[in-house]
């Protein structure tokens, strides 16, 4: 719509069309961001007739915050799980305050950018909250000393007008200024908040002119991630007491309005403290509720409590949307970091961000031990887009990409209805029972060729070794480790290791003899796509008639791992010397075709997004229409801690526990029809979250792992075994019954019975 039509047309179509464009480009996720509200100074040079923030040296006390007042407030917002320490202060108050240019004096500090720069990088070097730095109308190089150490800035335009009386004495407010601000902002691809302010005497057209510079500059440079809309409300003390307070009519119209005006992109703020009915505003088109704080009052309306954030979801939800926190830098940058962040930036922003660049939603991490949050069972609801899906689901649809993403998206309610589709899915196929396998999984050499960036496992040569010592071991361990298992009623044995230079084709054909000779009759479960890609390279034969060499000493099946991500972008930057896609897949169809039977597994979480899971779940489903030959699928989430690519501030601390719970319930829809069973990792899901796997789709509980070292060796804390007993304890408050089972699924009758 035009500026004229939104002034012609009626409020309740206005706000039709506000919400309807707004649930086209965001459906039903609300975000939100958990921070610490820092007002480092309220020493400001202007005077604004609405404004309690600011106050002159006599009631202040010291004219800013020490660096430890400001570092206790930060870290209680850590430890409360905020991602955002949002700084706020006036322009320049050495300029007009001489107690303020003295204290800069004493500590050292040129200018209060000078000491907020240094305040910023303190913050996010000693707790880890994102600084967003909202300190007014800046000069570029003063934007520009900012950008390392505050991962996004914000002013408010607050308006164009030139005339309001409440600007009267404040420098800092002219039109020309604040535009001045935005537009350097925008030629630094600093991801920037703005907004306006309404009910302070200026008109409907005054409004529609600051949105329409505020969407140009947008349009200009890309960098307006967020637009405040914000009401006027009068208080003590200030000169425009006596005014009438902002007409909620005259809020919501205005931010229908900048939902018309400004670009889809730009997110679009209320700050639901400052209305009495903050769920009208949904209605009206925003998509954000901007900062809430679970520790600090906002302390520019400390007036007016922050709603907690159990009262924000359920006026959320009343509504019908979901809630999803966000860090200070919204997804469209986050995901975006080589444009929109300095390079200072990126690892602290990737460390708190989720698959789709928003904020990791809680503590826990795979291979943790923070309990996962509960998501289930809790009450189902999808409409939009998931809804939609979800319906097709049951009506017997395939989900293609844009299908599965889409069940990646889902938050609050939605998971718990993905998960519910899931587990009647589940049952459908294979019923009630759960099961697992009894096995040993050894991995015979921790030295490989190859550099995986996530492999936490792997070494190096002794000398170059910075992780630990190196291992191989003799087929005579081998042969020891087997009959250890299959003395304590192992079914299978579970091998797969590094890529050992020395190692040609034939070593993994006497390992398979060295096992049968051990306990003829153990399940051999071995070697990746990649071991037996590169064993036979290495011995130049066909990998067709390598691995029926390797059927003819007893080789059973393959494990899916070495997959990873099956998206080759991804891989290039994961794995970039390992098999390709193409060739990961080469491999299974090659073993399916000459009898040997695999599962599909995935390590998500470290780098990609969710397009690329969808990739990799069609194109295993699509090799499985083709030979039918996996049995299972294996959700492995990404375990961060020890992973060298972590390390180096290049991957997200894994998935976060709603990715790793919807991995296995969208992985049940996606292979519906195709493969009957999903496997919960224990070792990396931790026992409670195995338990809410099994209720979003998973029928499988993998296998005892007497020795699980790669998980390990990546920072994974679970214990390294799990027994009947156990695996029991998991199920039974589900009321399910377990059963052992064989590697290819079938039943293990008694102790006796184990191939
Ligand atoms: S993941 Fe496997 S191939 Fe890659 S470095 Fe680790 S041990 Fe080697």
């Amino acid at each position: 719509m035009t500026p004229a039509e939104i002034l012609a047309a009626p409020l309740p179509d206005l706000l039709d069309a506000a919400a309807a464009l707004r649930d086209r480009v965001t459906g039903t996720r609300v975000t939100w961001s958990p921070k610490v509200f820092i007002p480092l100074t309220h020493l400001r040079r202007d005077r604004c007739g609405y404004c309690t923030f600011a106050r002159p040296p006599a009631r202040t006390g010291s004219p800013y915050l020490s660096p430890d007042q400001v570092l206790a407030v930060a870290r209680s917002g850590a430890g409360a799980g905020c991602h955002e320490a949002l700084f706020t202060l006036g322009e320049r108050p050495e300029d007009r305050y001489p107690a303020a240019r003295q204290w800069l004096d004493e500590t050292g500090y040129a200018s209060t950018v000078d000491y907020l720069v240094a305040i910023c990088r303190l913050v996010l070097t000693e707790t880890g909250l994102l600084p967003h730095a909202n300190a007014g109308a800046l000069h570029p190089d003063e934007l520009a000393a900012l950008r390392p150490v505050s991962a996004s800035q914000g002013m408010m335009l607050e308006s164009l007008n030139p005339t309001l009386d409440c600007h009267r004495g404040s420098p800092d407010k002219t039109p020309q200024r604040r535009l001045a601000t935005l537009e350097a902002a925008g030629r630094q691809s600093i991801p920037f908040t703005t907004g306006i302010l309404v009910g302070i005497g200026e008109s409907r057209s005054d409004r529609l002119d600051a949105l329409a510079a505020i969407a140009a500059s947008a349009r200009r440079h890309g960098h307006v991630q967020e637009v405040i809309v914000q009401n006027f409300l009068p208080k003590p003390g200030t000169a425009m007491w006596s005014a009438s307070a902002c007409p909620a009519d005259e809020e919501l119209w205005t931010v229908a309005a900048a939902r018309l005006l400004l670009p889809p992109e730009v997110r679009l703020q209320a700050p639901p403290n400052l209305s009495e009915d903050f769920g009208r505003l949904l209605a009206a088109g925003i998509d954000d509720w901007g900062g809430v704080s679970p520790v600090t009052p906002d302390h520019v309306n400390p007036e007016r409590p922050w709603p907690a954030v159990d009262r924000l979801r359920e006026v959320t939800e009343a509504a019908g949307f979901e809630l999803a926190p966000r860090l200070t830098v919204h997804p469209r940058f986050a995901l975006a970091p080589g444009r929109w962040l300095d390079p200072a930036l990126r690892p602290r922003v990737l460390a708190r961000a989720d698959a789709e660049g928003l904020a990791r939603d809680a503590a826990w991490t795979a291979g943790g031990e923070a309990a996962p949050p509960r998501l289930l069972p809790d009450s189902p609801r999808a409409t939009g887009a998931v809804g939609e899906v979800l319906a097709g689901v049951l009506s017997g649809e395939e989900v293609g990409e844009a299908e599965i993403v889409t069940l990646f998206s889902a938050r609050g309610r939605e998971v718990a209805a993905v998960a519910g589709v899931a587990d009647d899915l589940r049952r459908r196929a294979v019923g009630d029972v759960v099961t697992w396998v009894a096995n040993r999984n050894i991995n015979y050499t921790n030295i490989c060729t190859f550099k995986c960036r996530f492999c936490a496992f792997s070494k190096g040569p002794l000398s170059l070794n910075l992780r630990g010592a190196p291992y191989l071991l003799t087929l005579d361990d081998i042969a020891a480790r087997v009959r250890e298992a299959w003395d304590v009623g192992a079914t299978e044995v579970c091998l797969q290791g590094g890529i050992h230079p020395s190692f040609d084709g034939d070593y993994y054909i006497d390992v398979c003899r060295a096992v049968k000779e051990a306990a003829p009759g153990i399940h051999v479960h071995g070697f990746t796509a990649l071991e037996v890609t590169e064993g036979a390279r290495r011995l130049g034969e066909p990998l067709a008639d390598y691995l029926r060499r390797l059927m003819d000493v007893g080789l059973a099946t393959l494990p899916g791992t070495a997959a990873e991500i099956l998206d080759d972008e991804v891989r290039a930057l994961l794995c970039p010397d390992k098999v390709d896609t193409g060739e990961w897949l080469e491999a299974h169809r090659t073993a399916h075709s000459i009898g040997l039977r695999s599962n599909i597994t995935i390590m998500f979480g470290a780098i990609e997004q969710p397009v690329s899971w969808a990739r990799h779940l069609l194109r295993t489903r699509a090799l499985q229409a083709e030979t039918g030959g996996f049995t299972e699928f294996v959700p492995l989430p990404f375990v961060h801690m020890a992973a060298p690519m972590y390390l180096q501030g290049k991957a997200r601390q894994g998935p976060t526990f709603r990715e790793a719970l919807l991995m296995v319930a969208v992985g049940r829809i996606a292979f519906s029809g195709f493969v009957p069973n999903i496997q919960v990792s224990w070792v990396k899901m931790g026992v409670e979250g195995a338990r809410q796997a099994l209720q979003a789709g998973a029928n499988d509980l993998g296998g005892t792992l007497i020795d699980e070292n790669i998980s390990r060796a990546a920072g994974a804390a679970h214990g390294q075994r799990m027994d009947e007993a156990a695996f029991r304890a998991v199920v039974e408050p589900l009321g399910r019954p377990l059963e052992q089972r064989t590697t290819l699924y079938g039943r293990v009758a008694g102790p006796a019975v184990r191939s």
